[in-house]
């Protein structure tokens, strides 16, 4: 409320930022000097952030607020927010039903209107399924247009801070904000950033929009999904653009590839939660060994320890070359084949999960059906490219459906005004 009253009156003033008053919630793996930062993990208990991170300082530079920190899964490590030491995240229109994960807090926030709009971070679809789950935007930028510095690592050859909002510009507004280069953080793109806001209303007078007909026509799609996607697709055809079916061989590795990187990347991340450095610490530990064991066995929850051990398995010298380095290949070959597709067309159409929220407790004891949710957005994250999920309907329970919208690397301008048009038409149809 002091924060709020002292930008009421730079508002006064006139020296007001560009987000005055913009009420925001951060994801509890975003550092925020001050303020306690747990990853949801019992392993940081007690950890207070010592700074602010860059991305979350730029957004208080231009007079946000921030409201609060948001539930995730433990980590960002899950798809349905049901892995934190907090507890589990419930839906906002149905509370035996998950809101997706990771940054699943982040999104029922915004869908609750306890924030305008959620900072999270999405690895491997982490901001746009919940975002889909919960009927908000979601925009994964390209990989390396924010800077992460302040940001807890899980893995870093696909982490990406995203946002969340009921509208696509304020997403746009605030990725203008967020984005471009930082001294403190080497892997940041140093291409300029657009002023997104502004040319949200540019539109191109016509499109090419390719869509995966495999994903259209898989067994493991909730028929409402393939249904409302049908349907914008055809609204599209309907503004005589052009619309047409792809195939991408590689997609059945995309998970794989994933999996196999990302639980690579994790167990060397975390393996700085000793025990000695950060947070949680066991009191029943006798020697330096059993101090670590024993921390790391108390204080990281279960599907962080699968990880942790997958990530080891995979990079253990006997399986290396058969598991790391082979994926590193498959993933080049992935992001060539989608970067083809947008030698001809400007955006990929696909459903972003696919099924609607789901019930907790119904993957629970099965990671691999787990891991499956993730098939549609795992994608633009082995690629680098960004992607956004909008609202496209919703299912025979009311439940939110997302479209996602994927274009190639820094072309968010695009996808922003794409996102805007896309959802002003369904309201013409509607
Ligand atoms: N569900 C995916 C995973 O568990 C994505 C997580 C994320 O994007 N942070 O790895």
């Amino acid at each position: 409320m002091q924060r709020a009253e002292a930008i009421d009156q730079k508002i006064k003033n006139k020296t007001a930022g560009k987000l005055a008053g913009l009420v925001i919630g951060l994801k509890d793996v975003l550092c925020h000097e001050g303020h306690r930062l747990q990853a949801c993990s019992r392993m940081l208990e007690g950890f207070v952030s010592q700074f602010t991170g860059t991305a979350v300082q730029r957004l208080l530079d231009e007079d946000a607020i921030v409201i609060g920190r948001q539930n995730c899964d433990e980590f960002a490590m899950g798809s349905s927010n049901e892995n934190s030491a907090f507890g589990a995240v419930k839906h906002a229109l149905d509370e035996a039903r998950v809101p997706g994960g990771s940054s699943g807090g982040s999104a029922v926030a915004v869908m609750a209107n306890m924030c305008r709009v959620s900072i999270g971070s999405d690895t491997g679809g982490s901001v746009r399924q919940p975002a889909a789950f919960c009927g908000v935007v979601g925009l994964k930028p390209t990989y390396a247009r924010i800077s992460r510095h302040g940001l807890v690592a899980y893995a870093s050859s696909f982490d990406c801070i995203g946002i969340f909002s009921k509208s696509v510009r304020d997403v746009a507004c605030v990725l203008e904000v967020m984005a471009g280069a930082d001294e403190v953080d080497s892997t940041v793109s140093r291409q300029p950033v657009p002023a997104y806001a502004n040319v949200i209303d540019t539109t191109q007078s016509s499109y090419r929009i390719a869509y995966l007909r495999d994903a259209l026509e898989s067994d493991s799609l909730q028929p409402a999904v393939r249904e409302a996607v049908k349907r914008q697709l055809d609204v599209f055809r309907a503004k005589g653009w052009v619309v047409e079916p792809i195939a991408l061989p590689l997609n059945e590795y995309v998970l794989p590839t994933y999996y196999i990187l990302a639980t690579a990347e994790a167990s060397s991340n975390l393996s700085r939660y000793d025990g000695v450095r950060y947070g949680y610490r066991s009191p029943a530990a006798h020697d330096l060994a059993s101090l670590y064991k024993k921390s790391r066995a108390e204080g990281f929850g279960k599907e962080v320890q699968r990880r942790i051990l997958l990530g080891t398995y995979v990079l253990s010298a006997s399986y290396y070359d058969a598991y790391y380095a082979q994926a590193q290949k498959v993933r080049r070959l992935i992001r060539q084949e989608i970067k083809n597709v947008f030698a001809t067309y400007d955006f990929l159409v696909m459903p972003t999960a696919p099924t609607t929220a789901f019930l907790r407790g119904q993957h629970r004891d099965n990671p691999v059906e787990m891991y499956l949710a993730d098939l549609f957005s795992v994608q633009a994250n082995v690629a680098g490219v960004p992607a956004i999920s909008i609202p496209c309907g919703v299912d025979e329970s009311g439940l939110p459906i997302g479209l996602q919208l994927v274009a190639d690397d820094f072309r968010e301008s695009e996808l922003l005004q794409f996102a805007n048009l896309a959802l002003n038409l369904q309201q013409k149809t509607a």
